[in-house]
């Protein structure tokens, strides 16, 4: 049977080095560092993480040395980085304990979890979902990624973000309230991993504006970083 149209090209990041992998769901953790939930309004007590998702074709990928230029998003007044540590599952599962979560990520990378603040804002006060706000074209900026394999699973690493050379974020993703491997099994709670599956996982303080002209950068030390430009 033919295709009724064109089918999607499949949503792929470039790994360090060489290869190319595939992304199915993008899963996202809101409010994962202390400081970054008390900016934002909240009590950063350990309740349960909790999540919201992007399509996979908001992923565009950056490379470790080039700059992606992207428009300026439609529909805001007030877009938002934030720098997270991303995670990059290999192997599938569900109900998966969370001392065997780490064997089922295949890899990391960096990525900006890009928000129209101001829509999120508005969605939020009225208790409506987040999609307007979180989930738009080109939302999920992303390094090439680097496996497991090669960096082992990083426990302690500085993230970081510049906008225009000028730091704005700085952090240590060991601040996470909820570690990658505890993200990986709570979610698979909720949902069965299946490999291609990213997990953004969280951002720390100092979120904050991007207007059209401006460049930023974030890393996470041993892992990757990227670069951005609006225009
Ligand atoms: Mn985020």
């Amino acid at each position: 049977m033919a295709y009724v149209i064109e089918p999607p090209r499949p949503v792929v990041v470039p790994v360090l080095g060489d290869g190319l992998f595939p992304v199915r769901r993008v899963y996202c953790v809101g409010r994962n560092y202390a400081a970054h939930a008390r900016e934002m309004g909240a009590d950063p007590t350990r309740e349960a993480p909790f999540f919201f998702c992007k399509p996979a074709d908001a992923v565009v990928s950056v490379g470790p040395e080039g700059v992606l230029e992207l428009p300026y998003p439609v529909a805001t007044a007030n877009l938002h980085y934030e720098a997270e540590l991303v995670v990059a599952i290999g192997l599938g599962g569900a109900d998966i304990p969370v001392d065997e979560a780490l064997a089922h990520v295949w890899g990391y990378g960096v990525g900006l979890d890009m928000t129209r603040r101001d829509l999120q804002t508005a969605l939020k006060d009225k208790g409506r979902p987040w999609e307007l706000g979180k989930a738009f074209d080109r939302s999920a900026p992303l390094s090439t990624l680097v496996p497991a394999g090669a960096i082992g699973h990083p426990q302690r690493a500085a993230i970081w973000l510049e906008r225009n050379g000028e730091s704005r974020q700085r952090a240590d993703i060991a601040d996470m309230i909820w570690s990658v491997a505890e993200i990986v099994a709570h979610l698979s709670r909720y949902f069965r991993l299946e490999p291609g599956d990213l997990v953004f996982t969280g951002t720390p303080d100092g979120v904050g504006p991007v207007v059209a002209g401006d460049v930023v950068e974030a890393g996470v030390e041993g892992v990757g970083r990227l670069r951005v430009r609006y225009v």
